[in-house]
Order: structure tokens, then sequence, then C-alpha cells
């Protein structure tokens, strides 16, 4: 760990240190809006937040930052702390932006005071207008020049509910000829006749992220105020805020950028995700398909996955896209190194073992990880009619076909060595039973001669008779295209894939039966799959967290 380099937000902190930055003056935070669930975009804001933490022994706030009622809910304040200790994360202290509502007005009050903020009556269309453009200035706003008087005054009425929604707003008086777009007279406060999750009804102005934001730090001490990209224009805001109330002998924050997470073949952002949920293209924001924590929880990915994904996709400078195989690479890595292995046919057609006793059945030991130690093993069921996968199965093959064939052995996981005679096929063609003989001294283990014969293939099988059924919900991407939020002609939701989600009905060895919910486990050549929510005793689902792609190695 201490030879790993350091990544630029820890350089930044290494540089403070070192510019005489007391170690005990390191604080961070992270500062979710509640209006939605977490996704893998936070998990790196996480992550990196909580890991500074961790590694300078520094506290981490968890600030909601619940400044517009319209679209915050207690439901996702919940959600968001569930998934911040799921990852594997403490906070030091739980903090809301709300709580600090009325140290904002009061400041707000010195700013009217000092001339720097006034109520402006006109619309936000017009306000928008006067914005002017980059490369053009503003133009000053008729109301700009009030008195203070008539400022304290009119804020103290939209304070206190004389003013509708949209007729007024307090701005901060800054420079509307600035460079910097944010710095043309920002909003500091609009009216909001809505209820808030926290200040019931006692509010109707709320505070705007900016004139929020910074000072929530400010007041919180937080040394480095981590945020992404797109803020970077702001900072100069940011700065010009805190100017307004830093006292001397205070800890002054600082705001850096880094680039936000893409994810290829997903898009990220809350309000798009909701757009998803309340659409019915997706079962909820746990449904998992969806690149939220609590989807990717609910399809089987483990905290230590995403926290490593989170580490190897490092932090960035500049905008890019994560290629979802990473992501899939890390829960495969951490899967293959925990999960214990077992039998399950996703596509079965019959075997008949023809020379196998007709009443017969025996008990075989099998490993849950032939590879790995601590495992233990368990009993599988063996006997006359088995199920093995369709795709196991070809009348006729070349060599380089080292699954069952007629006349060819193949081996069964744990089990004997099988040799195809014949199959019956229905009317379409379709092959509906196989018979075959098995070499009785082949048992996997028992130490016979036949048991060491070298047959090229290995398959997994359940017995019909002992078998459990079970759903297996098997998913795929849920967008075609690989970045469809950047599409400047096209609604990302034109991008969604129709086959995201296939439903089969799936034959598991009876060890199974035990199983509860959100445990994992490899099915043995087709990948890895956890038991979903919905799972009952009598009613097994799964679902595919990924694939395995590579059969086993030998
Ligand atoms: P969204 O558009 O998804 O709502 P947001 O930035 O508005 O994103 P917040 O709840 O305000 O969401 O984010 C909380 C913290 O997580 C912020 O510091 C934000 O910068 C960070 N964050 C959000 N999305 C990402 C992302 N995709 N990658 C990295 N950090 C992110
Ligand atoms: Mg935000
Ligand atoms: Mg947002």
């Amino acid at each position: 760990e201490e030879t790993k380099s350091l990544n630029f937000i820890e350089q930044i902190i290494e540089d403070d240190l070192a510019n005489g930055l007391e170690n005990n003056k390191l604080r961070f935070r992270f500062p979710p809006e509640p209006n939605g669930y977490l996704h893998i975009g936070h998990a790196a804001s996480i992550c990196l937040n909580f890991g500074l933490g961790q590694k300078y022994h520094a506290p981490v706030n968890l600030r909601f930052d619940d400044t517009n009622p319209a679209k915050e809910e207690q439901e996702y304040v919940d959600a968001i702390k569930k998934d911040v200790q799921w990852l594997g994360f403490q906070w030091d202290k739980e903090l809301y932006s709300s709580d600090y509502f009325q140290q904002l007005h009061d400041w707000t009050i010195e700013l009217i005071k000092e001339g720097k903020a006034y109520v402006d009556e006109q619309s936000s269309e017009e306000i928008r207008t006067q914005k002017g453009t980059p490369t053009s200035p503003g133009t000053d706003s008729p109301f700009r020049n009030r008195s203070v008087e008539e400022n304290l005054d009119l804020f103290n009425k939209m304070k206190n509910g004389d003013f509708d929604e949209g007729e007024v707003v307090l701005r901060a008086k800054i420079d509307m000829k600035h460079n910097n777009m944010h710095m043309r007279d920002p909003i500091l406060y609009r009216v909001l006749k809505k209820h808030h999750h926290r200040t019931g009804n006692d509010w109707c102005i709320y505070p705007m992220y900016d004139w929020t934001h910074g000072e929530s730090d400010y007041i919180e001490q937080i040394s480095h105020s981590i945020c992404t990209l797109e803020f970077k224009s702001h900072r100069e805001l940011y700065d010009w805020y805190l100017d307004q109330v830093v006292e001397s002998d205070k800890l002054r924050p600082k705001q850096r950028e880094f680039a936000r997470r893409n994810l290829s073949y997903t898009v990220m952002s809350k309000r798009k995700l909701l757009q998803l949920v309340e659409n019915g293209v997706v079962n909820g924001w746990d449904d998992p398909r969806m690149p939220t924590i609590s989807g990717l929880r609910r399809r089987g990915y483990t905290p230590e996955s995403i926290r490593n994904f989170s580490d190897v996709a490092g932090i960035s400078k500049r905008d890019n896209i994560t290629d979802v195989a990473l992501l899939e690479f890390c829960i495969k890595d951490h899967l293959n190194k925990t999960a214990p292995r077992v039998m399950a046919v996703l596509d079965p057609v019959k075997v008949i073992i023809t020379n196998y006793p007709e009443d017969g059945e025996e008990f075989l030991d099998a490993n849950y990880n032939d590879y790995a130690e601590g495992f233990g093993s368990r009993k599988v069921p063996f006997s006359r009619e088995i199920y093995i996968e369709k795709e196991d199965f070809r009348e006729e093959a070349n060599k380089k076909f080292f699954r069952l064939k007629l006349g060819a052995e193949v081996r069964l996981k744990n089990a004997y060595i099988i040799k195809a005679e014949s199959c019956v096929k229905d009317e379409n063609g379709e092959v509906t039973e196989i018979h075959c003989t098995y070499d009785t001294d082949s048992r996997s283990g028992s130490g016979s001669e036949a048991s060491k014969r070298k047959v090229k293939g290995t398959i997994h099988w359940v017995s019909i008779k002992h078998a459990e059924k079970a759903e297996v919900r098997v998913y795929d991407r849920l967008f075609i295209d690989e970045a469809p939020d950047s599409h400047k002609d096209k609604d990302f939701m034109e991008f969604i894939n129709p086959n995201s989600l296939e439903v089969v009905t799936a034959f598991v060895e009876p060890s199974l039966k035990s199983a509860s919910v959100g445990n994992r486990f490899q099915f043995q050549r087709k990948g890895y799959f956890c038991v979903d929510n919905d799972s009952t005793k009598n009613n097994l689902i799964f679902n595919r967290t990924v694939p395995l792609r590579d059969t086993w190695a030998k």
C-alpha cells in the first residue's frame, strides 16, 4: 500500500500537509442528494472520500444535500445509508444541509445588509436572457440597485410566503459582465411551497446548491470538498461565497474536482434512472439490471468487488467511459475465489443411462471447489435418468467438440464416464432423449484405473428425480448502445435492449434447496448466480450475476 503511487487528489492533500496543514484538520464528506438511489458512479466518490478518511485517519461525514424538497424523500435517505454501509464504510456524522437553513438565512441577511444581494422580480426567462453568453456580457437587472431596506423587506416577505413560486428570487450581486457565467449574479434563494422531508413546512424559500454547498463544507470544517468535473467552473463562486463568511481562525475548505465515473452500456444520472423506474422499463431501483448499488447487490455483486472496481478503475482528471467488462471482471475475480461450485442445468435434455439399475441411486462426494481448500463438500445424488445441457450433446461433431456425441465418451462431473449410444427425436427433429451406457468402474475419486482414465470433456448434470426446479433470471445489458445518453439527436430510451431479461426454468442439485436469499454460487460451466429476494422455500429464484464465458480449467 505504501509504495502505491498517489492519485492526484492524494497529491493535493500531501502538498497541503507539506505546506503546513495539520493532519488532524483533514476532514472529508460524501454529499448525496436524496433524490434517488446511489449508483456505481457514486461508489467512485464514496470509495474516494472514505478511502481518504481511512488513509489519513480523518473523519468522513455523510451529508445529505437536501435543498430541493420537490425531489427528495426519506426513502432515498434510508437507501443511501444502507448502501454506504453495505459497501463497507462508516461515516463520522450523519448531517443534512437542511440543518443549516437558519444559518444560511442569517448569513444571507448579512449579505443583503452589505449590498451584496437583491430581490429580483423578473421572470426566470428574463433572467436567463440577461445572463448573456460566454462570449458576450450579461445585462443588469432593473431591480439590481434596490435599497438595502427594500431588499430586507422583500426577502422577509419571500420567507413569510407572501410570494408565489417563480415570482421572485434572491440573487447575489456580483458582476453581470464577469467572464465566468456562474458569477453573473447567481440565484441564492427561490420560493418553493413544498413540504420538506425534514423541515416540514418551516420554510418556503430554499437555498440553491452553490450557496449551500460551500457554506455547509465550511460549517462542517471540511478540508477537501471533492466533487465532479462539472463543478470546476463553479469553483470561483464557491470561493466567493466562502469569502463572505470565512473567519480567519477557521479552516477554509478547498473544492477540487475529478472526472465522473461513466460506465459503458448504461446511464448513470439519477434523473434518468428514475425515468427507467417510472416507465416500468425495470422493476424498481434495485432491479438487477440497474447500475445502482442496490441493483448490483441484488444481482449478486459483493462489496469487495465494487470497492476493487473503484480502485482498479481509478480516478481521472478527464471525462471517460469505463468498460463494464472491468466491473464484470472484478465480480468474477472475487466469486471465483469465494463462491461454492454447484451443478445446475439451465436448458435440459434427458439422458437415460441404460445399464444403470432402474431404481438405483447413490450419493456421490462432490467438493464445492476442486482447486482451493476450505470450501467443504456435499453429496450429490446420481441415478439412471439425468439432465444435461442441450448444447452439450450433438449427434455428430468434429474432433474439437469435447462434449457428448454419439459413439463418444464424456465424464460427468463428480460421477462416471458415459458413452452416448443413440438418441430419440421428436417430429421436429429435436433430440428428446439420449441413451447412454456408463463405465461402472469410472466413478470420480474411487481410485480405480477407470476413474483415472483421461476423457477429453467433462460436463455437468443433475439427477432428474432428485433435482429442484428453479427459476433463473438471465440478465443481459440494459442498453444496446455503448453510450446511450451521448447521442445528440436521440433519447437514451431509444437504446433499451428489449431482451435484457430472459426467465428460464432450470434444474438444480438438491443441496440448493437450503440456499437463502443473497447466497452466491458458481453454477459450473455456466456462470455466477445468486438467490434473489423474491425467492421462497417452494419457489427458488436465482439471478445470473455474470456468465463464466470460459469453460472450467481442467
Ligand atoms: P446524478 O446526476 O446521478 O444525480 P449527482 O452528482 O447529482 O449525480 P449527488 O447525489 O449530488 O448526485 O452526488 C453525490 C456525490 O457523488 C457528489 O459528490 C457527486 O459529485 C458524486 N457523484 C455523483 N455521480 C458520480 C459519478 N458518476 N462519478 C463519480 N462521482 C459521482
Ligand atoms: Mg448533486
Ligand atoms: Mg443530480
